[in-house]
């Protein structure tokens, strides 16, 4: 079967990236918040990767089309700017070793100028590699892992079907320090419904404290038609957070944690505020933010539910 494009989901901080599809879908396919659910996992073959590096630099380098090229290879090539790669899709880094290898080797090759190369990792994904792989990737570039830690708290993990639990999450994060490659994690607040939101929050903090990762985003759960956890909420088996109360989980999750040296934020369209800052250098000054808002509950201060996304 041929390999389909994804459409375009990346972390914001990749916005300079060149969006490389290497997958298609998640080979964790089971997590009930995701959009990613039940997706089919497809790997693209090495040589239609190649392909599209191939006509990438021809057009980069001498502003030619092929006409047998899909449109968003040029789109997406006139407006980067040679740095940065972001390999697709839910987690590229399930691409067999020696082929990944060959995707990083290649594209190095044909644009020496690349600084990093990233891709969303699966806590599985980065414990199948051994830990001399990973220092290949990272010698080749591979410089930055985004994982969905999601929760610290077992039970949700459990529930949620992550695929992982607190200590695989933990060495999963260990594993990639250790191979040098940096380390942007998310959680997700409200993931533990109205019942669980303390003990959610505050492993929350106690796993993003022991990943110690650095850079950590927040976002708020919203629910996808179509995925098991939109099916319990209408079924009333699970309860939504109001915004203040997603709020206060976050507040709960900064005072709680401690990291070396963390950028960290809620500026993901989820969110119903933003704050962002260097932890633990700016807590003060983000918990204060937080505090204030919630003391003042005032919706106008909140992001409307009708801007928020995914
Ligand atoms: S591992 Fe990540 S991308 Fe895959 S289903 Fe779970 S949350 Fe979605």
């Amino acid at each position: 079967m041929a390999f389909e494009r994804p459409s375009i989901i990346r972390p914001p901080s990749e916005w300079k990236s060149y969006y490389l599809p290497i997958t298609r879908g998640c080979s964790n396919n089971t997590c009930s918040f995701c959009g990613y659910y039940g997706s089919k996992l497809r790997l693209r073959p090495l040589d239609e990767v190649k392909e599209e590096i191939d006509a990438l630099a021809l057009y980069k380098n001498s502003g030619i089309f092929l006409s047998s090229i899909p449109r968003t290879v040029y789109e997406i090539g006139k407006m980067w700017y040679g740095k940065r790669v972001f390999l697709q899709d839910g987690d590229a880094l399930i691409y067999p070793f020696s082929k990944l290898k060959g995707v990083l080797e290649y594209l190095n090759d044909k644009f020496p100028d690349i600084e990093r190369i990233g891709t969303y990792a699966t806590p599985k994904d980065i414990l199948r590699r051994d830990i001399d792989e990973l220092k290949e990737l990272k010698r080749l570039k591979l410089g930055i892992f985004y994982q969905g830690i999601e929760s610290g708290d077992d039970d949700v993990l459990r529930k949620v079907k992550k695929g992982a639990d607190y200590s695989q999450i933990v060495e999963a994060g260990r594993k990639a320090k250790e191979a040098g490659i940096a380390l942007s994690v998310t959680v997700i607040l409200g993931l533990g419904g109205v019942e669980g939101t303390h003990r959610h929050a505050l492993e929350t903090a106690r796993i993003l404290t022991e990943v110690d990762p650095d850079y950590g985003g927040a976002l708020t759960l919203t629910l996808v038609p179509g995925t098991p956890l939109y099916d319990e909420w209408k079924r009333g088996e699970f309860s939504l957070l109001s915004p203040f109360e997603a709020l206060e989980e976050l507040e709960m999750i900064i005072a709680n944690s401690s990291f070396s040296n963390c950028f960290f934020s809620s500026m993901h369209a989820s969110n119903y505020f933003s704050i962002r800052g260097m932890l633990p250098k700016e807590k003060r000054r983000i918990l204060e933010e937080l505090r204030d808002v919630l003391t003042r509950r005032d919706l106008s201060l909140l992001r409307p539910d009708h801007l928020r996304g995914l």
